[in-house]
C-alpha cells in the first residue's frame, strides 16, 4: 500500500478483518448503565480486574446504588480496579450526568450525539476513549473507538514514525455506519492485535499483510 491510509484503506481494512475474524462484538455487561461503569474501570488496568470489582457489587450496580453509597464504601468495592480513590469520584460524577436523563438510556439517545459527548468530555476524569467507549457501547450511538490497539495498528500500516491524533484515526472509520458495525469495527482490531499485530508483530499469516507497509519490509 502506498502512501498514508485514508477512509478507503479504512474501509478495506474492515473488509479483511471481518473475512477473517466475521462477528465479534462485544462489551461484556449486564446492562447499559454496567457499560458505564466498566469504561471508568477499565481505565490503566486489566479487564479481569474490572470484572472482580464488578462482582464485588454482588448484584447491587445501578445508579440508584453508587449515587447513595458512601465514598469510602465505594472504594472498597471497586478496589481490584486500582485508582479506586478516582474512580469512585468518576463514577459518581458520570452516574450524577446519567441522572440528568433519568437513569434513561432513551432520554440520552434522543439528544445529539456531540451533545452527549460534549457533556461526557467535561466530566472529570473522561476522556475521549472513554466517552466513544459510552457512547458506542452503553448507548449505541454510532461512533469509532479508537485505543492503543488502534494506533499502534495505524502507525504499522502506515510504518510511521508518529501515531496519529485520536481524531485523525476516528476520521479514518467515518461517521456514517451503524452503531453495529462501529462495534464489530473495534472488536476485529483488537482481535487481530491479540493474534497477529501484538506487542512483537507477527505478520505472517495476519490478514492485513497485502496492505500494511511495515509487513511489505519484513517480508
Ligand atoms: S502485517 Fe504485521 S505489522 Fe501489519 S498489521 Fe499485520 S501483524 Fe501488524
Amino acid at each position: 500500500m502506498a502512501g498514508k491510509i485514508n477512509r478507503q484503506t479504512g474501509n478495506s481494512l474492515y473488509d479483511l478483518l471481518f473475512a477473517r475474524y466475521g462477528e465479534r462484538r462485544w462489551w461484556p455487561a449486564e446492562s447499559p448503565y454496567e457499560v458505564m461503569a466498566g469504561a471508568i474501570l477499565t481505565q490503566n488496568t486489566a479487564w479481569t480486574n474490572v470484572e472482580k470489582a464488578i462482582a464485588r457489587f454482588e448484584g447491587r450496580l445501578s445508579p440508584q446504588f453508587v449515587l447513595s453509597a458512601d465514598a469510602g464504601d465505594l472504594m472498597e468495592i471497586i478496589r481490584p480496579a486500582g485508582f479506586f480513590n478516582r474512580k469512585a469520584g468518576c463514577l459518581k460524577t458520570l452516574t450524577a450526568w446519567y441522572g440528568q436523563y433519568g437513569f434513561a438510556v432513551p432520554s440520552v439517545r434522543a439528544q445529539p450525539v456531540q451533545k452527549i459527548r460534549g457533556e461526557l468530555l467535561a466530566l472529570r476524569g473522561i476522556g475521549k476513549k472513554t466517552a466513544d467507549s459510552i457512547l458506542l457501547y452503553a448507548f449505541e450511538f454510532p461512533i469509532f473507538v479508537v485505543d492503543a490497539y488502534t494506533l499502534r495498528l495505524l502507525k504499522r500500516l502506515e510504518d510511521s514514525e508518529e501515531a496519529r491524533s485520536y481524531d485523525e484515526a476516528q476520521a479514518l472509520f467515518g461517521a456514517d455506519l451503524d452503531a453495529a458495525l462501529y462495534n464489530n469495527a473495534h472488536a476485529l482490531i483488537v482481535e487481530n492485535a491479540k493474534t497477529h499485530c501484538r506487542a512483537k508483530p507477527v505478520c505472517e499469516g495476519c490478514p492485513l499483510a497485502g496492505i500494511c507497509k511495515t509487513a511489505a519490509k519484513t517480508v
